[in-house]
């Protein structure tokens, strides 16, 4: 059995690994890819100390540091159920989606999120060439440009005060005929003279020039087409966790995020969770690297104190 396992291999997993095999623990590492949401990033400009790189870059570069160490890696694979231990300092058993089962003292969750998608023709092709889902990591891209926010709820409302600072025009769109978002936001967005807000507003397309975005067509409450000229979509409409395969296991917030404290620990003792897939506020690569190391030093702490059998 391991002392720590690691559950997923995005910057969360790959710090929570190297953390762990640097105090001598025996630690695994269930790798579906290396990198998670890194591996479809296009430009980096917020990894601190690096100036500029790029989503397999970065992915590439956390692979060999892991692979510096005594890490297990289980390579190619997703757990699909954690039975936890009986008591405190019994073993963590994780099933895999093979069919294979693994045991440990800890349990690493750093499963991940993704973005909710429009589902519409035009995002697949131009992501990350115009469809972006982060104001924090590609707002800059836009400056001086005109974008769209798609979403009208806190994170497409909080988007869109954060763009106009940056970009030259904001067009927010929501689909029903209200927002969401919090009164404060509601009224900070309206003030602002660089954006125009639409509701009962429903995408339909994105456009491009094979390139790059260009346009966006939306429907309207009566279904009149409309088309916008956009360099780039901010699409706003939630983050989903990969926790799924955790309900009825541990506490999850109402978002299905893995409810944690400040040292990472989850509502099950021994079993820590780091990164996107948890409770953290902001769903950055820093934050996640951050908060793996966290979830392994309170795992090598829980493991210190563990009876001697
Ligand atoms: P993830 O990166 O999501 O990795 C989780 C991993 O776990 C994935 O490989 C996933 O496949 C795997 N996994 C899922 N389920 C299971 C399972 N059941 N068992 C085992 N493994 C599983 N942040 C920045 O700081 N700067 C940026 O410029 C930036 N740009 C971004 C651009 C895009 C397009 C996207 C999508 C995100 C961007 N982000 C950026 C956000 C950043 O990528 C995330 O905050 C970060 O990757 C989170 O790390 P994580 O390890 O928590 O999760």
């Amino acid at each position: 059995p391991f002392d720590v396992l690691v559950l997923g291999a995005g910057p969360a997993g790959a710090s929570a690994a190297i953390y762990a095999a640097r105090k001598g623990l025996r630690t695994g590492l269930v790798a579906d890819r290396f990198g998670g949401q890194v591996m479809d990033t296009a430009g980096i400009e917020n990894f601190i100390s690096v100036k500029e790189t790029e989503g397999p870059q970065l992915s590439a570069a956390l692979e060999a540091h892991v692979r510096q160490y005594d890490v297990q890696i289980i390579a190619s694979q997703k757990a699909a159920k954690l039975v936890p231990a009986a008591q405190i300092g019994g073993l963590h058993e994780i099933a895999l989606e093979s069919g294979a089962s693994l045991h440990s003292k800890t349990v690493i969750l750093a499963t991940g999120a993704r973005w909710r998608q429009l589902g519409v023709p035009g995002e697949e092709e131009y992501r990350t060439k115009g469809v972006a889902y982060c104001p924090h990591c590609d707002g800059p891209f836009y400056k001086g440009r005109p974008v769209v926010v798609t979403g009208g709820g806190n994170s497409g409302v909080e988007a869109a005060i954060d763009l106009a600072n940056i970009v030259s025009h904001v067009t927010l769109l929501q689909r029903g005929a209200h927002l969401k978002a919090d009164k404060v936001l509601q009224d900070k967005l309206l003030s602002l003279p660089n954006v125009t807000v639409l509701m009962s507003a429903l995408t339909t397309k994105i456009e491009g020039d094979g390139k790059e975005v260009t346009g966006l067509t939306y429907s309207d409450a009566d279904g009149g087409l409309h088309h916008i000229k956009t360099d780039g979509v901010f699409v706003q409409i939630g983050l989903l966790p990969n926790t799924d395969w955790l309900k009825g296991t541990l506490d999850l917030s109402p978002y299905g995020e893995i409810v944690i404290n400040d040292h990472c620990a989850t509502s099950v003792p021994g079993i820590y969770a780091a990164g996107d897939a948890t409770t953290v506020p902001y769903k950055q690569i820093v934050i996640a690297m951050g908060e793996g190391a966290k979830a392994s030093l309170s795992a090598f702490d829980y493991l210190i104190r563990l009876p001697v059998q």
